[in-house]
């Protein structure tokens, strides 16, 4: 385990981005003794705050512009989660030769903490929280890093690490690891995302690849028995690997039974165990079962006693916008997935009910065909509303198969000619498949914005 830091005191660091991460990536790199200059591209209220924190501190910091003499001037640069690899300043550090890392790699180097990484296209963060919420609950300390968490910087800058550091990584992080080791490495699922920002499927797999090469000397492997492309990407991983499905039984790892209570066997030929009931379990959809399964067997495995799962479980309360419902009135139950930023998040949102649904899908496109919908659709949807940049192609790809609306405007009106449509008996659901940035600066304000406008819908005199 090489947990050497990543610069010598006096080195120029430049931080790309100035979000959460690669604020308290500076300020990391900045308490090591480095010179350090981060900038963002954006100049967002979010991003002129974080720069002028950083001045504040002494630390050289700019919005809305990237200089990139000092930044290939630098030792050692660092990027956010957010910076995409094909990103224009990557390719100019790439090009110049000069060192690049991730903000989790950064961090890495000054942390005393185990980690259990995750990832996969969907479900990274809800996994991350749950397994995180399994450790603390039987008494180890453990702290949820990434898309929702605290930043791994941030840990590494506090005076108490945690026993276990339970990571989050996307794509773009693990493309720009170097020593960085998981002890527990957990791949959810596999499915075409960022083709807006990746030149195809095979190159997003391939960095989804790097996990395996990132494991310390005797790593353990978590990996969905369901899904065929994790279990070839994980074909030639050296350790021990525990499988989860929730098809069926598998040899070691753990499985939901037909009512979708937990059971687990995890020495080869021994008899299975409970390890939850159904009642137990605290999401709604069979994907979330999945990745119910994939944070049991984690937390099991850095130490949590089986005996003690059902009962955590049922602690757990599940993040916003995802999946999250906000009100059931009139018998319409309406539910915020707009973390459902991709189609197969948008399939596994309408497989989660057996009501009828009134889908509203839109946003910006990422380059996913709305057609892969379709089988869900025809089954579970009363309707498609259509609103967005993406609308009319969603509309065109989908209109032999549901009946379809295309909303000019925005998410206000969609909602309401949801409102028009719906029945006693319907959910109402807002999974838009496309990224938010046609409307809304993220999935989550477009959560709040959707949210606002259903409380909207409510009759006067129900108003406080
Ligand atoms: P991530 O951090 O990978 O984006 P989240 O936990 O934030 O994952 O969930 C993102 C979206 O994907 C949500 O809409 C959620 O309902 C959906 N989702 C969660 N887990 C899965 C899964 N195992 N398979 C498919 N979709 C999922």
């Amino acid at each position: 385990m090489n947990r050497e830091p990543a610069f010598a005191p006096g080195d120029r660091v430049a931080v790309i981005g100035l979000g959460v991460s690669g604020s308290a990536a500076a300020l990391l790199a900045d308490f090591g003794g480095a010179e350090v200059y981060a900038s963002d591209s954006a100049a967002g209220p979010g991003q002129v705050a974080a720069a002028a924190r950083l001045e504040a501190r002494g630390i050289a910091a700019e919005a809305g512009h990237h200089d990139m003499a000092r930044i290939l001037g630098s030792d050692l640069v660092v990027t956010s989660p957010g910076i995409s690899p094909f990103a224009e300043v990557r390719q100019a550090v790439t090009a110049a030769g000069i060192r690049m890392i991730a903000e989790v790699e950064l961090a890495y180097r000054s942390l005393t903490s185990r980690v259990i990484a995750i990832t996969g296209t969907n479900g990274k963060t809800t996994t991350t929280h749950l397994t995180t919420h399994l450790l603390t609950s039987s008494g180890i300390a453990a702290e949820a890093v990434g898309n929702v968490g605290r930043p791994l910087s941030e840990c590494a800058l506090a005076e108490r690490q945690p026993d276990w550091v339970v990571v989050e990584l996307s794509s773009f992080q693990l493309a720009d690891l170097d020593t960085f080791e998981s002890e527990i490495g957990v791949l959810l699922n596999l499915s075409p995302d960022h083709l807006d920002r990746y030149r195809d499927v095979d190159s997003y797999y391939g960095d989804k690849a790097r996990l395996f090469d990132r494991a310390g000397a005797d790593p353990t492997w978590v990996l969905n028995a369901d899904d065929p492309a994790v279990l070839e990407l994980a074909a030639a991983a050296p350790g021990r690997r525990f499988l989860f499905s929730v098809e069926g039984e598998v040899a070691t790892g753990a499985w939901s039974d037909p009512e979708g209570g937990l059971l687990a066997r995890l020495v080869e030929g021994d008899s299975p165990v409970r390890w939850a009931y159904p009642d137990d379990i605290p999401l709604i959809g069979r994907h979330n079962v999945s990745n119910v399964l994939a944070a049991c067997l984690a937390a099991v495995e850095a130490g949590v006693e089986p005996r003690t799962l059902s009962a955590s479980l049922r602690s757990f309360r599940g993040l916003p916008h995802r999946l999250q419902p906000i009100t059931e009135r009139d018998g319409v139950l309406w539910v915020n997935d707009s973390k459902a930023t991709n189609v197969s998040a948008a399939v596994a949102a309408l497989n989660a009910f057996t009501r009828p649904v009134i889908l509203l899908l839109g946003g910006r496109h990422k380059g996913q065909p709305y057609a892969a919908l379709a089988d869900a659709a025809r089954q579970r949807a009363r309707a498609v509303i259509a609103f967005g940049e993406a609308a009319p192609l969603i509309v065109s790809e989908l209109r032999d198969t549901v009946d379809t609306v295309l909303v000019e405007s925005g998410l206000d009106s969609a909602v309401k000619a949801a409102a028009d449509l719906a029945q006693p008996g319907d959910v109402v659901l807002l999974a838009p498949a496309c990224s938010s940035y046609d409307m809304f600066p993220n999935y989550m304000e477009r959560g709040r914005a959707f949210e606002a406008a259903v409380v909207g819908l409510q009759p006067a005199e129900s108003a406080p």
